[in-house]
């Protein structure tokens, strides 16, 4: 059976997506080694869910990556990234911003951040209701956290088969979007967080949440192969 080489498989996605679509390359528990095969190739977005694996590699790999933080965060551990992330899009509380900000103002830094909504039906998947992304947006307190900076929302679908279940719950998300970056940002839009990057899609469902509206796909297993965890 022939297996098609990273770069290979990074060219065909590229060449599918539309051009306002920024691919977020997942290489999360892959080496270092595969990162560089993907880099080679043009490719400089990478997404990475544990907050110590990715300072390591961006300690390792040329510092023009641009790096992603797309797992759930904890708290304790975003001193470790704030010297270089790029762009969390697992933002889910108040409390988590805050953090953030504090860790950004150490560096010097504005951080930018996504808010991850909860749009899947099961319960195990982390995120925030649309109500608690409105009240954080409108807070009068985000606008005094000088260091970070809203850029747009982040979700995932149900694990599921149900193609139809899926798009609804991209669209749901779009939906919102949208009515966030028309109606209710008048006050903050400008200060600390101007929504434009809608992070939605993986591997299986990318083309979908394409077609919802998403202009940010993290892609990693039709990239870099199955991960295996040990
Ligand atoms: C692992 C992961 C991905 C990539 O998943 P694939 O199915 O391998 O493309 C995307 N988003 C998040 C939040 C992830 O944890």
């Amino acid at each position: 059976m022939e297996i098609l080489d990273i770069a290979t498989k990074l060219n065909q996605i590229k060449s599918i997506l539309p051009p306002q679509v920024t691919l977020v390359a997942v290489s999360k528990t892959k080496p270092e080694s595969a990162i560089l095969e993907a880099y080679n190739a043009g490719q400089r977005v990478f997404g990475e869910n544990k907050i110590q694996e990715m300072a390591q590699k961006y300690e390792a790999l040329p510092k023009d990556i641009q790096w992603h933080m797309i797992g759930h965060l904890q708290r304790n551990k975003v001193k470790y990234m704030a010297q270089f992330v790029d762009l969390i899009h697992g933002v889910d509380s108040f409390k988590t911003l805050v953090e953030i900000n504090r860790q950004a103002e150490k560096h010097n830094r504005v951080i930018n951040c996504l808010l991850q909504a909860s749009i899947a039906q099961e319960e195990t998947k982390f995120g925030l209701p649309f109500d608690d992304i409105e009240e954080i947006l409108n807070s009068e307190e985000l606008i005094t956290l000088k260091n970070i900076s809203i850029v747009g929302l982040m979700g995932m679908a149900s694990f599921t088969d149900d193609l139809e279940q899926i798009e609804a719950e991209f669209k749901s998300l779009n939906t919102f979007f949208l009515k966030l970056k028309t109606v209710t940002l008048s006050e903050v839009e400008g200060q600390n967080s101007k929504l434009k990057t809608l992070s939605m899609g993986m591997s299986g469902d990318y083309l979908l949440a394409i077609k919802c509206g998403s202009n940010m796909v993290r892609i990693g297993s039709s990239i870099f192969g199955e991960r295996h965890y040990v």
